[in-house]
């Protein structure tokens, strides 16, 4: 058993990370360790593990096995707690200039356990330009043993200059039997919902795990994929559109609310408040109150963040919907994401063009675009919808 293990259908990154780990060890012995670079980029498609896949690669940094998958210190990895792996993400809908610097100044540290000190930078695209500014300084004059993991959807996403000065490592999309497989035997799901939740997932293993073990992830499947059907006149469509937003927003809170609380009784046990005293600043120690007011500050911008993130993949699934009605109108020997639905998929195929279908896609990808660049979501969402009424 290896840390890399756990990444499903990535042969290829695998065999590299191994070579890496392995080259790690022989400088960390004093040799040359050719293979072995300081900063490292980790792209793929969502759902194809870009962080684990960097996070497995830490512990086989830290491990002194290069990553036997049971020792201490990849232990401490894979759950989080390593006090030489820095794990962060954007606190927000992006990484701040402030809150990059201070992570730089952390990773001039010089290692606790005389291997490694390895931060891994998820969201990397997210930074703005300031603090992708000093980031590529960072990048540029590592101290001799710091290791930057770098995590983002593709390359483009990052400054050339960033990109430039790491060494690249490509997660694709696994197959349906691959996270099938994962979900029978990891998760003991019977076969035929971990084939269900695969293809529906289209190669998403968080998503997929979800629809397979998550009721309710499968009945907001469900009404997602009812949409097209209901988009009957101008009425429904701005309801279809009020009800899109709703799910979203019901899954976000949900998601969110766990968080948050955790957060807060923790900072005010900190700052030596119990956490459920009156009175939410009374009997903080200076400093208390402002360091409260600037969670929730972060508390509300990362709630923003997850609002946007489940529309999003709840628009995803839409345009899976409408690429499997395409397909099925050009009699493609393709698998479908939705096969559940095949009654449906046909129905529509018979009763519009490709053309129509191909239009349609495009309304949703524009949909998203808009969504990017902040437009009101009911607005964005209606719009939408109209366009994909028959
Ligand atoms: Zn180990």
């Amino acid at each position: 058993m290896t840390v890399f293990d756990d990444l499903v259908g990535q042969d290829q990154a695998t065999a590299v990370l191994s070579r890496a780990a392995a080259a790690a060890g022989e400088v960390i012995g004093g040799g040359r360790g050719a293979g072995m670079t300081h900063a490292w980029l980790f792209t793929g498609p969502p759902g194809s593990g870009r962080e684990e896949a960097a996070r497995a690669f830490a512990a086989a940094l830290l491990c002194p096995d290069a990553g036997c998958g049971h020792c201490d210190q990849c232990h401490q990895v894979l759950i989080g707690s390593h006090p030489d792996l820095e794990s962060v993400r954007p606190e927000g809908l992006s990484y701040s200039v402030k809150q990059t610097r201070e992570l730089i100044l952390r990773a001039a540290g010089a290692p606790t356990q005389g291997r490694w000190r390895v931060i891994l930078f998820e969201d990397a695209d997210r930074a703005t330009e300031s603090a992708a500014n000093a980031l590529l300084k960072a990048i540029e004059e590592p101290p001799p043993r710091t290791v930057w993991l770098l995590c983002a959807p593709a390359p483009d996403d990052l400054m050339i200059t960033i990109r430039s000065r790491c060494r690249q490592v490509t997660l694709t999309t696994p197959a349906t039997e691959a996270v099938a497989h994962v979900l029978a035997t990891r998760d003991s799901v019977p076969p035929d919902l971990a084939r269900f939740a695969a293809r529906a997932a289209q190669g998403h293993i968080t998503r997929a795990r979800a629809l397979a073990l998550d009721e309710g992830a499968r009945t907001r499947r469900e009404a997602v994929l009812g949409i097209p059907r209901a988009l009957t006149g101008v009425g429904e469509c701005v309801a279809a559109a009020e009800r899109l937003v709703k799910t979203a927003e019901e899954e976000a809170a949900a998601a969110t609310a766990a968080l948050n609380d955790n957060e807060t009784s923790e900072l005010r046990r900190l700052y030596g408040e119990g956490s459920t005293g009156k009175g939410l600043n009374r009997g903080l120690v200076r400093g208390g109150a402002g360091a409260l007011k600037e969670l929730e500050d972060r508390q509300k911008s990362r709630a923003t963040r997850i609002k946007r993130d489940s529309l999003d993949s709840a628009l995803l699934e839409l345009v899976s919907y409408y690429r499997d009605v395409l397909a099925m109108q050009f009699g493609a020997a393709v698998e479908l994401a939705n096969d559940d639905l095949r009654f449906d998929l046909d129905q529509l195929a018979k009763a519009s063009t490709p053309e129509e279908t191909l239009r349609r896609i495009d309304a949703i990808m524009q949909c998203r675009e808009r969504l990017a660049a902040n437009v009101n979501p009911q607005i964005a969402v209606e719009a939408m919808m109209l366009a994909l009424r028959p």
